[in-house]
């Protein structure tokens, strides 16, 4: 047992969300002993909620839904139609994530998830406060908790650190509005892995574990030692997720705004076993004096 409940993400196991991927994405998630499923919602026109629910609660396993927006739908752009479209897809991604039972909706909610080839605007940031307070408020109705995901600057010009997302967070100004860092993009931008997390404090609501190239828990050169006695440091006591990515299980969108062109690994089932092995060890450790 761990005080955190360990997530894993559904892209382990399958590129899609059909019923028939859902089956297989629930059943190889319980068995890798996971209490959550992490589902990106890139391809929700092909969910089945109720089905994908039913399933979920036969397995006795919790649901967090995670998403980025699109060039097209992008509530950071200065267009007032193209702000629309992004809160729209916001809008419908909450109500999925509350139809399957989760309380947690997270990610890039405030940008697309690729290269920008500016700097934020004034009147991006602007747009996306307003959006999110709207969508804080919708969420706190339906007692959920929304998650910024802090991203490489590869990924989005909105938040690339701990600091920007604590600022953000606090011009949103609601507090089921929480910060969720990732290891993977802390390596990119943070100057250590303890730092982060300790200004964060608190206010730290979702976790991803990945490594420096998405692959293989411990493969890489990520000081997840470092990592987990932070979370120690703060009582973390949250869900914390494993997210890799390989061309052996391919979206046919999302693995592409994230820029899978590797194969790092064949077999998810084995893969998410050992992350979660890993996960588990990592913070008996850090928990243990
Ligand atoms: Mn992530």
């Amino acid at each position: 047992m761990t005080i955190n409940k360990l997530g894993v993400h559904a892209l382990v196991f399958a590129g899609g969300t059909s019923p028939e991927q859902m089956t297989h994405i629930i059943t190889e998630t319980k068995r890798a002993g996971y209490d959550v499923l992490e589902l990106s919602l890139h391809d929700s026109p092909s969910l089945d909620v109720a089905h994908a629910r039913a399933e979920l609660d036969k397995a006795g396993l919790g649901i967090v839904c995670s998403r980025g927006l699109a060039f097209s739908a992008d509530v950071s752009s200065e267009d007032p139609e193209v702000v629309a479209r992004g809160a729209k897809l916001l809008h419908d991604s909450l109500e999925i994530t509350h139809g399957l039972g989760g309380s947690h909706f997270t990610g890039a909610l405030y940008s697309a998830l690729g290269k920008y080839g500016h700097a934020l605007s004034a009147t991006g940031r602007a747009n996306v406060v307003s959006v999110l307070k709207d969508l804080a408020v919708e969420a706190q109705a339906k007692q959920m908790t929304l998650g910024l995901e802090i991203c490489n600057r590869y990924e989005t010009n909105v938040i690339n650190t701990a600091a920007d997302a604590l600022r953000l967070a606090d011009d949103i100004g609601h507090d089921n509005v929480v910060i969720h860092l990732d290891t993977y993009h802390m390596n990119i931008e943070e100057d250590d892995f303890v730092r982060p997390v300790h200004l964060v404090g608190d206010r730290l609501g979702y976790v991803h574990i990945g490594e420096n190239h998405r692959g293989y828990l411990g493969s890489g050169h990520l000081d997840f030692t470092s990592f987990f006695h932070a979370l120690a440091d703060i009582n973390y006591s949250g869900p914390i997720t494993f997210e890799s990515f390989s061309s052996a299980v391919v979206s046919p969108t999302l693995s592409n705004d994230l820029a899978i062109w590797r194969n790092l690994w064949n077999d998810g089932p084995a893969l998410a076993i050992h992350a979660r092995q890993f996960m588990a060890n990592r913070l008996e450790i850090a928990h243990a004096i």
